[in-house]
């Protein structure tokens, strides 16, 4: 299959899943997951009409950045304090805020270049210890905190699905993760702007749909297995 055709069916798979579910989003952003794929393979996506990128080490996307002027790019990855300089005014929108101390660094630097960075809190649903994100038990308290930081704008949650044996093993924990959003929606908190739920790749997504994700983040089923 060319990168259209595997484009093709991931939202032909994102259609059916909407279809199937009433908790399923009405539009889902299709991210294009672009880690240690080539610019070549990224042009034939963008030319298949992805908009948005994500890539999960920011140096990766630094060095891919100005290849694609149009893309919208999304770092999906854990991001380290000491790396947040580079990419402000770069990222549409960072899906791994985890820490206190990363927002605090969001916030300064996006206050020094005059702008909002827009991110959405990694949550560790699966209590992975292997994960990082925050704990659900911890998650309001965080959004309260987030009051305190007005160069940062939270937009939604994130999760990465547990390793398990069967995809469908994985949908209680997307629930749950919808449950905690729309939890906090409906708190309507004025320093927040609670949209997006990220959570599904190229195992999971179809159930992630069905479950309320509105960005799904694929990789391996558009571009091939990575080397
Ligand atoms: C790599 C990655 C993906 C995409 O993984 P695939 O299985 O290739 O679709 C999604 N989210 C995050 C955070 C990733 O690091």
């Amino acid at each position: 299959m060319t990168i259209a055709e595997s484009i093709e069916t991931v939202k032909e798979n994102i259609a059916r899943a909407q279809a199937a579910s009433q908790f399923a989003a009405p539009s889902v952003l299709l991210l294009g997951v672009t880690k240690t794929q080539t610019i070549e393979k990224m042009r034939q996506a963008e030319a298949a009409g992805i908009t948005d990128f994500g890539e999960n080490r920011v140096q990766e996307m630094m060095s891919k950045y100005d290849e694609f002027p149009q893309i919208n790019w999304h770092l999906i990855g854990h991001l380290q304090t000491n790396k947040v300089k580079y990419i402000i005014g770069k990222t549409v929108l960072i899906h791994s805020l985890d820490s206190i101390a990363l927002a605090q660094e969001i916030e300064k630097r996006s206050a020094a270049a005059d702008l909002v960075t827009n991110a959405l809190v990694q949550i560790n649903i699966a209590e992975e210890e292997t994960k990082s994100g925050i704990h659900e038990e911890e998650l309001a308290d965080f959004l309260q905190a987030m009051a305190d930081y007005p160069h940062l704008r939270i937009q939604g949650l994130m999760t990465i699905g547990p390793h398990v044996e069967a995809p469908e093993e994985i949908r209680p924990v997307f629930a749950e993760l919808r449950k905690l959003f729309e939890r906090e929606k409906q708190k309507a908190l004025p320093h927040l702007d609670l949209r997006y739920l990220s959570m599904g790749m190229s195992y999971d997504y179809p159930i992630a749909v069905e479950e309320g994700a509105n960005i799904v983040r694929v990789g391996s089923s558009i571009f091939g297995a990575r080397y």
